[in-house]
């Protein structure tokens, strides 16, 4: 029969589809499931993205999370049914996620608006622990369709990577992937401090100078080559040329992500009643001198109206356990961190991430008066009894100790952040505080949906 041809002309939806948990120790990577599955749809005929791939991480301080905790979602456009996708994306899936330990979820979500449920539930997870009944329950309400392997516990993450569209603060990473993962990776070590210096502060995390220490690429199985982490597509697809031409490249894409925005930090923690594993901030008074414990580790009390819970800064943290024992009894700070379960032998405990001092005491240091006739050194001669000199024997009752400031070794406001190596993905690093500053913000980056020519390379 015949039909107008606008008729016959299939229309075309947005889709977002969250993938988790596929990747293990023992290999796989879900950004690079993510890469496969790119790029077998812009290889179907009218389809395109939307967005960059967003890499979504999300509270790190789960133990059960996977490596890193991230969620990987792709926003697209597509004349392809919500079936066919669904079929593509579980192919993809059962190909590549299979690690014993992959407890894979696929969730796709049809429709250009991410319902505020899924929105709020993405919140959570940043922060907090969210379960499997709640994200189904959620995806049956909101009509999402949903896949999972084994215990199906990346449909979580799956579903709270949807409802993360990065409308505030984000970042971009390059990430290369390798085609021989069983060759080791080779990268002149030269050429990556080169890069950073002449990228910062475009990018970020590159290279850790203080302790020598190259950021960019990972030392396990997966099939990760490289990852340039920066504040624009531009900026690390720039970072990443400088470093061509290299060794078992197969190919890289662009991702858009929360990485580096300390965005699982900006929930208040209640230490009326602070729940395991949990991450936020906390502002309060120093109660107990901080003090160095077996392992190199670094504890003290922190309080306020609510309660009161132990802080630790851990040996890892490197330099930033200095800064944590120049706190005094009193000191007005804000900190955040993530909430350690609690053991036979422990309390809760505030795992650091950062320390802002607010209001330092001012701390003094009493020391015996000087003789007036010869200047040399007199001591008490008891309560209230006056002072001695010890050299010509001047005894005086109208002298008194001498009180003298002790100059602190913080500063007010300044933000102390453990060492590079021991951030976490998700940690706001001390250079993007002030290139925001300096920046206003993301205003002068491309805006979602403008994409740098050469954003993916397909092997
Ligand atoms: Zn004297």
């Amino acid at each position: 029969m015949n039909q107008p041809s606008s008729n016959r002309k299939s229309r075309s939806g947005i889709f977002h589809i969250g993938i988790d948990d596929t990747d293990s120790s023992d290999g796989m990577c879900t950004t690079f499931l993510t890469y496969k599955l790119v790029e077998i749809l812009l290889r179907k005929s009218m389809t395109r993205l939307i967005d960059y791939p967003n890499l979504i991480r999300l509270n790190p301080n789960i133990p059960w999370k996977t490596r890193g905790n991230a969620s990987l979602v792709l926003r697209l456009e597509t004349e392809l049914s919500r079936q066919t996708l669904f079929r593509i994306c579980k192919s993809v899936i059962h190909r590549y996620a299979t690690s014993e330990r992959a407890n894979a979820g696929l969730a796709i979500f049809e429709g250009a608006e991410v319902p505020d449920r899924v929105v709020e539930f993405s919140k959570g997870a940043m922060f907090t622990v969210q379960s499997l009944t709640e994200a189904r329950s959620i995806m049956e309400k909101e009509g999402l369709s949903y896949y999972g392997l084994r215990a199906k516990q990346g449909l979580v993450g799956a579903l709270a990577g949807i409802g993360n569209e990065l409308k505030s603060d984000y970042t971009f990473e390059l990430i290369a992937y390798r085609k021989n993962c069983s060759v080791r990776r080779t990268l002149d070590k030269s050429r990556i401090i080169g890069m950073d210096r002449d990228t910062r502060p475009l990018t970020f995390n590159c290279y850790d100078e203080e302790n020598d220490r190259v950021l960019i690429m990972p030392h396990g199985p997966d099939p990760v080559l490289l990852g340039i982490r920066g504040e624009t597509p531009r900026a690390v697809k720039e970072a990443f040329q400088m470093l061509l031409p290299l060794n078992n490249l197969l190919g890289y894409m662009i991702f858009r992500s929360n990485q580096g925005t300390g965005e699982h930090l900006q929930n208040e923690l209640d230490l009326s009643s602070p729940k395991a594993y949990t991450s936020g901030k906390v502002n309060g008074i120093v109660s107990s001198l901080p003090r160095v414990e077996k392992g190199g580790h670094v504890y003290f009390n922190l309080r306020n109206e609510q309660g009161e819970i132990p802080c630790a800064a851990y040996e890892p943290t490197g330099k930033f356990r200095m800064n944590v024992l120049s706190l005094y009894l009193g000191d007005e700070i804000e900190v955040a961190g993530g909430i350690r379960k609690n053991t036979p032998k422990h309390p809760k405990i505030l795992n650091l991430e950062y320390v802002i001092p607010l209001k330092l005491v001012s701390h003094w240091k009493e020391q015996n008066p000087k003789c007036p006739q010869c200047m040399g050194t007199m001591s008490s001669e008891g309560r209230n009894q006056g002072f001695q000199c010890k050299e010509c024997g001047f005894k005086s009752k109208s002298v008194s100790k001498l009180k003298t400031r002790v100059e602190r070794q913080l500063t007010e406001d300044r933000l102390y952040l453990p060492d590079l190596k021991a951030h976490r993905h998700l940690t706001k690093p001390l250079q993007r505080y002030i290139y925001e500053k300096s920046n206003s913000g993301n205003s002068a980056i491309a805006r979602r949906g403008e994409f740098l020519e050469n954003w993916i390379l397909t092997s």
